[in-house]
């Protein structure tokens, strides 16, 4: 679930830490859905709250911006955040009775660590700007003439 009871954290004097392993598969964070989630986060007692600090790899499902088709990909995301004991000082990010929900955090990390043009392998082919065919899959019929890469060359300098 992601959600973790840290009210060993809430008694102790600032400084206080905890170390928090974290291995989970098949998440939902909002609207994405991850395949697993594993790491180490260090939790750190303040005087305002708990502070999350660390780094965690996940994988989830995205699509191909050249042939729009869905692959794993696997990222690193750094999470450092503050969780303070109230929902008074903070209505997102608080220990909700001692428990800390790490799935908004992770989501905005993960949202904020995404390639905006996610290839499903670097020499993604793409699709076909005739008939759409998936060209990683082979050659469409419209491909059979092949032209001339220095004729390509020429055509965008034109
Ligand atoms: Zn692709
Ligand atoms: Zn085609």
């Amino acid at each position: 679930m992601l959600k973790y009871n840290v009210s060993l954290l809430l008694k102790p004097e600032v400084g206080a830490t905890l170390g928090l392993d974290i291995d989970e598969v098949h998440q939902t964070l909002g609207d994405l859905k991850v395949d697993y989630v594993r790491g180490q986060l260090l939790l750190t007692r303040t005087n305002r709250g708990v502070l999350i600090k660390g780094q965690l790899s996940t994988e989830l499902e995205v699509e191909c911006v050249r042939c729009l088709e869905p692959f794993q990909l696997a990222l690193t995301v750094s999470l450092e955040e503050m969780f303070t004991f109230s929902a008074a000082t903070d209505p997102i990010y608080h220990i909700d009775e001692g428990w800390l929900d790490l799935r908004l955090p992770l989501r905005e990390q993960i949202l904020l660590t995404l390639p905006m043009h996610s290839l499903c392998r670097s020499d993604c082919k793409g699709l076909c700007n005739n008939c759409g065919h998936n060209l990683n899959e082979g050659p469409c019929n419209c491909s059979t003439e092949e032209i001339d890469p220095r004729l390509s060359a020429l055509k965008k300098l034109l």
